[in-house]
């Protein structure tokens, strides 16, 4: 029987179990693309999976791992062949289908990005989803017409995973960038990666007024709930506000007057599902605008035999940056 190392979440009597355990080739789901797994990344939803906290996971047992760059290692999908670097992400792996924290993932060659040339797996994997969900919110809000000239940015969650990748990019792209924290220990980090201001998240998180002074053109949103209804109801006329994220809650207590009195734009944004031609253009732009010095400060590394005790500091919201997950 072939085997590989992967993390193992199974359903318990109460809850889910993970465990760190030999994997058996056989159990692998359909796919046309085998993939050697050379890093994976630790996102929120990970921790949700890992954790059983909120449940994401949808079939037993599942490898957890939303995120993978590795090598092919077999393929019977036209695109691919063995040796090709590759992305995948989203997709359900870690969801529905076998994850990225294992040494081998069976997946469909339809949901591969080729690794861009200028990007190592594990600079791939230190953006990872949350890095790739920050571009596809800079992306929408460039495509509602956003510019550095239009106004500051505001970034939620500044110095979680998307946050971080949010602010070191649109500050490298010229914006002022406002980058509320819970953490206001981090403030020096998120100067550093280039933010203009630094906020507490307080100020945002009381209950919102319809509407209130407008401080903003854009931003990115990964909190959810108060906040988000703030940043709505702060946004200048004609802004624009891009929500991925539900770190403080999945409601959204708002009204419409920022809608229909200063035509602000709620920008809805999905990494899981995005077609590959965003994914693509995403990627390169990722590869050309985040500065490799930023992604390497806002990076640090676990093995996978540390991801489980891991998890639960994401939940709780006291990662900083991003994690990359290093296969053995
Ligand atoms: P992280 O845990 O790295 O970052 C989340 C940050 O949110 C924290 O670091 C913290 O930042 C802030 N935060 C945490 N809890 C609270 C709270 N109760 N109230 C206010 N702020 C809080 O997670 P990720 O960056 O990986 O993901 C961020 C969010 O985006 C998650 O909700 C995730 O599910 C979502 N997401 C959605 C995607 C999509 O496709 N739509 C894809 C990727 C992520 P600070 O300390 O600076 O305040």
């Amino acid at each position: 029987m072939a085997t590989f190392k992967a993390i193992r979440v199974d359903k318990a009597v109460k809850g889910t179990t993970a465990a760190l355990t030999e994997f058996d080739e056989a159990e692998l789901m359909e796919g046309d693309v085998t993939v050697r797994v050379e890093c994976s990344s630790l996102n929120y939803k990970d921790g949700l999976a890992l954790t059983g906290k909120a449940p994401v996971v949808r079939r037993f047992p599942m490898i957890p791992g939303i995120d993978l760059a590795g090598t092919v290692e077999q393929s019977s999908h036209p695109q691919w062949k063995a040796g090709d670097k590759v992305i995948c992400t989203g997709w359900g792996m870690g969801e529905t289908h076998l994850g990225a924290y294992a040494e081998k993932a069976r997946v469909k060659g339809d949901w591969l990005v080729a690794l861009p040339q200028t990007l190592s797996a594990r600079e791939a994997m230190a953006i990872g989803t949350a890095g790739f969900t920050a571009m596809l919110a800079i992306l929408a809000l460039e495509r509602h017409g956003l510019t550095p000239e239009s106004g500051p940015v505001v970034i939620t969650g500044a110095a979680g995973g998307v946050g971080s990748v949010a602010t070191a990019v649109l500050a490298r792209l010229g914006y002022h960038v406002i980058a509320s924290t819970g953490r206001l220990s981090e403030t020096d980090y998120l100067k550093g990666l280039g933010a203009t201001e630094v906020i507490d998240r307080n100020e945002l998180s009381a209950p919102a007024k319809p509407l209130a002074k407008e401080r903003w053109a854009g931003g990115v949103d990964s909190v959810g709930s108060t906040t988000l209804a703030n940043l709505l109801s702060m946004t200048r006329y004609g802004g624009a506000i891009a929500a991925c994220g539900l770190a403080a809650g999945m409601d959204l207590p708002s009204s419409v007057a920022p809608f229909i009195l200063r035509g602000v734009c709620l920008l809805g944004i999905d990494s899981v599902m995005c077609p590959v031609t965003s994914r693509k253009l995403a990627w390169n732009r990722l590869a050309s605008d985040l500065d490799r010095a930023k992604l390497t400060e806002i990076t640090h590394e676990i093995a996978l035999d540390q991801v489980i005790a891991q998890a639960p500091q994401i939940i709780a919201g006291q990662v900083r940056g991003r994690v990359v997950v290093k296969i053995p």
